[in-house]
């Protein structure tokens, strides 16, 4: 944009806060880099949640980096996951009267603890398929920029097992889809079901459910495992199994931006894949799932020109991104992005989605197949209508405005700063504040 924030990526060397190692920024105008460069915080975009700051070349005495080191350590969970698979353990050999949950706290209790934790809501009665199914215990993080967590609906979380399952996947590493991995794992300990799954995330409540091979604290924006070398094997150990086959990453990330540190992180678990047994891949890459906003198409292309956006609306339960359509059906704007030939994901035809013979894929139903530009151009699972002068389809909102060139809303303002001014041609303002008028 105009004035903004761009990403450096990690930097070798870089200083850490209690997430890990802290990204590389600088700040622009006009697309140049302006002003000194900084670190901050990786997964946090709110001051609020992390406040590390710390310029590129900037001195730190031995006195603030011991305070910071300290202040990283007392931001470690109170638990560590080993502790935590432990006191599970003992936890499920209470009976049901005993098995309490904290709802503060967000923990499963020993009746040792009931006491520390007297002044505290808490559920009681947790029964098994309670503890199978944590996303329906745990309360949904909600802070808006840093960690809102958006759980699948049934539908759409039965649609992604059933197509995984459907392509014969076995294994999936489940990268911020906590309620897709529990499904995976409830079914797993049905006898004839062979897919297992392991989780990776950010969210640390989750480890009281798991073990040590299901799940591994994560953050996917600077592809760090909180639980060091032992975790990075375990998902390791979890890529290279039967030599690699048959494993996708499926991901749901948050939608807060970051796209390029997403896109590294996936590249470096992607080439984690591709260290394992390489005859058999051909220079193939690991089949992914992210799932994301189709607005991000352009965005998530640039770093996977391999990758295709498929029409299928992914819908959740607590989605503040919903929007209701003409129809009065829920209209998602969240897209599956794939490198899997497009043919081979099957949309359900009761939904109304069908397949389009000429580009080879699944589309929803509003989506026309456009022949001049010889494909299937709804982004949004409306019908777009064909703009000649633009040579492309547009939005059905949207008509050719002959002063901007191109298509855009009736009632848009005629002003594109990255354009030029529309008065005197010059880029950095608009014609409202065009120089030139005064
Ligand atoms: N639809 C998914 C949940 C997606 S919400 C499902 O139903 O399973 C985004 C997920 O990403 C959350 O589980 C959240 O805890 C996780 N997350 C957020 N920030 C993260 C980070 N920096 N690293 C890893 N996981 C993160
Ligand atoms: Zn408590
Ligand atoms: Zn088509
Ligand atoms: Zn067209
Ligand atoms: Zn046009």
């Amino acid at each position: 944009g105009a004035g903004g924030l761009a990403l450096l990526g990690l930097a070798l060397g870089a200083p850490s806060c209690p997430h890990g190692p802290a990204l590389l920024f600088v700040k622009t105008s006009q697309g140049r880099e302006e002003g000194r460069r900084f670190y901050a915080c990786s997964a946090c975009r709110d001051r609020k949640d992390c406040n590390f700051f710390q310029w590129e070349d900037e001195k730190v005495s031995e006195t603030r980096l011991a305070a910071r080191e300290e202040y990283n350590r007392n931001h470690r969970p109170p638990f560590t996951h080993r502790q935590n698979v432990e006191r599970y353990k003992k936890f499920v050999l209470l009976p049901l009267p005993k098995r309490r949950f904290c709802q503060e706290c967000q923990q499963l209790l020993l009746p040792a603890e009931w006491e520390k934790h007297s002044d505290h809501q808490f559920l009681c009665d947790i029964s098994t398929a309670q503890l199978k199914s944590p996303s329906q215990l745990l309360y949904p993080l909600e802070n808006k920029k840093t960690n809102a967590q958006y759980l699948f609906a049934g539908r759409s979380c039965q649609f992604l097992l059933d197509l995984i399952i459907g392509l014969g996947f076995r294994r999936v590493l489940s990268v911020g889809t906590p309620r897709l991995h529990e499904m995976i794992q409830s079914k797993a300990s049905q006898e004839d079901f062979r897919v297992r799954s392991l989780l990776l995330d950010i969210d640390f409540r989750y480890s009281q459910f798991y073990a040590e091979d299901e799940f591994c604290h994560y953050n996917m924006f600077n592809h760090y495992f909180f639980g060091g070398e032992a975790a990075h094997e375990t998902c390791r150990k979890f890529l290279h199994q039967d030599n690699g086959e048959r494993v996708i990453m499926i991901t749901d990330p948050p939608f807060g931006g970051l796209v390029e540190a997403l896109a590294s992180s996936f590249k470096k678990l992607m080439a984690m894949w591709e260290e394992a047994e390489k005859e058999d891949h051909n220079n193939q890459e690991m089949p992914v799932f992210w799932i994301f906003p189709y607005f991000f198409e352009s965005r998530i292309l640039e770093f996977f020109p391999s990758f295709t956006m498929m029409d299928y609306q992914v819908d959740y339960d607590n989605h503040a991104l919903y929007k209701h359509g003409k129809t009065g059906r829920r209209q998602s704007p969240v897209r599956i992005f794939t490198n899997l030939t497009p043919s081979m994901i099957v949309l359900p035809v009761e939904e109304g989605y069908r397949f389009c013979a000429l580009c080879q894929r699944y589309v929803s139903s509003g989506n026309q197949h456009c022949e001049i530009c010889d494909s299937c151009t709804s982004k949004d699972g409306r019908q777009w209508k064909h703009c000649v002068l633009c040579n492309k389809c547009v939005k059905p909102s949207w008509f050719h405005c002959n002063n901007c060139n191109c298509c855009a809303l009736p009632n848009h303002a005629c002003e594109r700063t990255d354009a030029g001014c529309f008065v005197c041609g010059k880029a950095g303002h608009k014609r409202s504040t065009c120089p030139s008028l005064s």
